[in-house]
């Protein structure tokens, strides 16, 4: 029996990853060029994590099963700069100056829908499950399975272990299918703290740990990360979005926080918590999924996969500048 990315991860999920390092190089992959970003060993095996740089899809390797040729960084992004990855990787560089949503903050133009992403930040509250039951329930005729990123700290899946077995199962049923994006570990804050100094600007804050740790908790929780990563609080600089892009990531940001009053419209990236810290968001997100019922039902109100939405925007460049602030 071929041993399927599943497969992989589920056995992965049940060793001890070790050597998890930034890796860049490019392989041949079921018939795909794939640029190679992570290298990591488990029971005496070596694995490579790739992108898709066309689909922005990851995958998981087993290093026995490719030729893997290594590249720098900077020659990956000059060799596949027309590519939809490496297009969004510029522009981000290209707009990482203010304090709040820097990177990605709309999909598509022509979508008659929304892109979701749900935040699970550190808490101590159950994860918020009406999201997902309401979701199915309204879209089972129209889209299965669901399309949801969900943005995801180091903290909160080692608190949350039940809820994240919940969510597998929804996806293995092909309820849901999750673009999973990398939310930093700890997710620190302060209330008192200006935002200059605080989330992942926080002094002595260890930008690495934060990433690769969250992505290693991923995987030995069987979930395979994608290519994008949410600034804690939407906060970061210049610097730390430089940091973040060598690391092959694509910062995604929002334009229509629920709650924070700012309305969705048509190929928005909507923001919700799903910790059960922000009741008012998912409540009017709720609201708002009743009132598109009919939409839905014909299927004029589409709910979009994170990775579909920015892929779409960086094949048709000339509508590029409406994707970043
Ligand atoms: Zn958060």
């Amino acid at each position: 029996m071929p041993v399927t990315e599943h497969n992989l991860l589920e056995q992965l999920s049940t060793c001890t990853i070790s050597h998890y390092t930034v890796c860049y190089g490019i392989c041949n992959y079921s018939g795909k060029k794939i640029l190679v970003i992570r290298e990591l060993e488990a029971s005496g095996r070596s694995y490579y994590i790739g992108v898709d740089p066309n689909s922005l899809e990851t995958c998981l390797m087993q290093a026995s099963a490719v030729q893997m040729e290594p590249c720098s960084w900077q020659k990956l992004q000059a060799t596949y700069k027309n590519t939809p990855y490496i297009s969004a990787i510029r522009t981000a560089s290209g707009r990482s100056y203010s304090l709040q949503d820097a990177g990605i903050v709309h999909g598509f133009p022509k979508e008659k829908g929304i892109t979701l992403t749900v935040d699970l930040c550190p808490s101590h509250k159950p994860l918020d499950r009406i999201i997902f039951t309401s979701l199915i329930s309204e879209f089972w005729k129209t889209e299965k399975p669901v399309p949801i990123a969900l943005s995801v700290t180091g903290r909160f899946m080692l608190s949350h272990e039940d809820d994240i077995r919940w969510l597998k199962g929804l996806i293995e049923a092909h309820e849901i299918t999750v673009t999973w994006v990398n939310h930093t570990y700890n997710h620190r804050y302060s209330p008192w703290k200006p935002l200059k100094n605080n989330f992942l600007l926080s002094p002595g804050t260890d930008i690495n740990l934060e990433i690769l740790k969250t992505e290693k908790t991923m995987l030995e929780h069987g979930l395979l990360f994608s290519v994008f990563f949410r600034f804690p609080g939407l906060v970061s600089d210049h610097r730390v979005v430089d940091i973040l892009l060598g690391y092959g990531l694509i910062p995604i940001g929002t334009d229509a926080w629920l709650a924070k009053g700012q309305q969705a419209y048509a190929g928005s990236i909507v923001l919700i918590h799903g910790n059960g810290n922000e009741p008012l968001g998912v409540k009017d997100f709720l609201t708002m999924l009743k009132g598109k019922r009919e939409a839905v039902m014909k299927k004029e109100w589409l709910l979009y996969d994170l990775r579909q939405a920015v892929d779409l925007e960086f094949m048709n460049q000339t509508s590029k500048s409406s994707l970043f602030k």
